[in-house]
């Protein structure tokens, strides 16, 4: 198969070639026709001056048509004198009856005033004479008249130059299918590269046009695929980690109760059923993120009224908040309009953001939830007076398996959380963001529209 760029070459050749020789048949054409013209010109212009003389000098055509045919019987012949063409103009008495013609048979013929038009009017002492009009046999060319030899120098010329234009036409043609090609093979390259598994690999963006737009995209992609595979990495192993630890719990207990080393006490069947529950929940909550991956997230979708969901949230952690000793409260919000929304989904969302406040709120500290009418639905706060997030973490926290500052980390916590509730949210058309200073609390917005 031949190549994109001997292809484009090819196709810049046979342009160019189509090119110039067209435009060299159009030369050659014009030349001639124009040459003919201007040689014509002048012969008839030579012819009318004799013309003139001769019919001044006798006062008629008389003897004039055997002057031209004997002239015409020589000169056609191979006389010395190199054969002048005039004898082919047809000369027209003042009666408009053609006195002679290179056509003998035409002789004698009266020609109309419309032909008579094309002419040259012969004018003695103001009266027309005659006419003569031009030719309507082609001209032939001597050879190697002078005539001739300046025709066939112009074919040369504009033979020349078709060829220097062809030229030109293949090495210009390469050049540009070379470059225009050079960014084409280098995203070939790099994509086989990428499939040997060398992801992030960049591409030069040479230019600003499709080609620029497609290696820009490439870049993108390339990086984006080595991040995904980063993360897919990072998260098998985060997986593996998070079964691991209840797991060994698990086992370890197991084979000590089963030795009868260890007593089968309300405590160790406790530590099993809670370690056996943390394996449910992290079990569960990947089922959940697969299948939000997938854009298979089951919703029940019922217009919900947001202040009344706030208080069910706030009632059911009224107790944790005691034990806490934190401060959880509604704040009492104005008129709200009723959003679309799966209530029991999103109380999953509101009750991960306050168990994270709670934990992240020392005793004495305040949560407190609040909805707010924005023009296109429904603003959810979740804020807290706790420890904030420092800036460097605050772009990874809904990341899936990011656990924040490690020496603040507490027991059961997956990293998974944020990670759910931004799958929900997003589920049901909406964002969730953070606003958060370190040391003085932490804001997270749900935004949902309405209708
Ligand atoms: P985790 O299971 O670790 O809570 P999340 O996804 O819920 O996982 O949270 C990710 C990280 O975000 C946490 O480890 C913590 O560092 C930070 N974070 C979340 N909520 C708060 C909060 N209210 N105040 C301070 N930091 C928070």
């Amino acid at each position: 198969m031949r190549s994109l760029s001997t292809k484009l070459t090819l196709a810049f050749l046979l342009v160019g070639l189509t090119g110039a020789v067209l435009v060299a048949v159009i030369i050659r054409q014009q030349t001639r026709n124009a040459f003919d013209r201007f040689i014509l010109n002048r012969e008839q212009q030579a012819l009318a001056a004799s013309l003139i003389r001769y019919y001044q000098t006798n006062g008629n055509w008389d003897g004039m048509g055997e002057i031209l045919g004997s002239l015409q019987e020589t000169q056609d012949g191979n006389g010395p004198e190199p054969r002048r063409d005039w004898m082919r103009f047809v000369l027209v008495g003042s009666d408009q009856r053609v006195v002679f013609s290179p056509l003998a048979e035409q002789v004698g013929e009266r020609m109309s005033n419309r032909e008579l038009s094309r002419g040259v009017a012969l004018q003695v002492d103001g009266e027309t004479a005659g006419w003569i009009l031009p030719p309507r046999v082609p001209r032939q060319w001597i050879p190697n008249s002078p005539e001739e030899l300046f025709l066939q120098n112009i074919n040369r010329a504009t033979l020349v130059s078709a060829l220097v234009a062809t030229l030109l036409a293949l090495t210009l043609g390469g050049f540009l299918a070379f470059t225009m090609t050079r960014s084409l093979r280098e995203l070939t390259e790099a994509t086989v590269e990428i499939a040997r598994g060398k992801l992030g690999l960049q591409v030069k963006v040479r230019s600003k046009d499709e080609l620029g737009e497609l290696a820009t995209s490439f870049n993108k992609m390339s990086l984006d695929l080595e991040q995904a595979t980063r993360a897919r990495r990072q998260m098998t192993a985060d997986i593996a980690h998070d079964l691991r630890s209840p797991l060994s719990v698990i086992s370890g207990y197991a084979e000590a109760l089963s030795d009868g080393k260890l007593p089968g006490t309300p405590e160790v069947y406790n530590i099993l059923h809670q370690e056996t529950r943390q394996l449910s929940r992290l079990v569960e909550d990947l089922r959940l993120l697969s299948l939000a991956d997938a854009g298979e997230l089951q919703l029940i979708l019922q217009p919900c009224d947001p202040q009344a969901l706030l208080e069910r949230v706030a009632a059911r952690h009224a107790v944790a908040a005691q034990q806490h000793s934190v401060a959880l409260r509604v704040e009492a919000g104005q008129e709200l309009p009723v959003v679309n929304l799966d209530s029991e989904r999103m109380a999953q969302v509101l009750d991960n953001l306050v168990l994270n406040a709670f934990r992240y709120t020392p005793p004495g500290g305040e949560i407190v939830l609040s909805a707010r009418a924005f023009d296109q639905g429904v603003e959810i706060h979740v804020r807290d007076n706790g420890s904030g997030i420092p800036a460097d973490e605050l772009p990874h926290i809904f990341d899936r398996f990011y656990r924040g500052d490690k020496a603040r980390q507490q027991n059961g916590e997956s990293g998974l959380g944020l990670a759910i509730a931004k799958s929900i949210v997003e589920a049901h058309g909406g964002t969730i963001r953070v606003e958060s200073e370190f040391g003085q609390g932490s804001v997270f917005i749900i935004a949902l529209k309405s209708g």
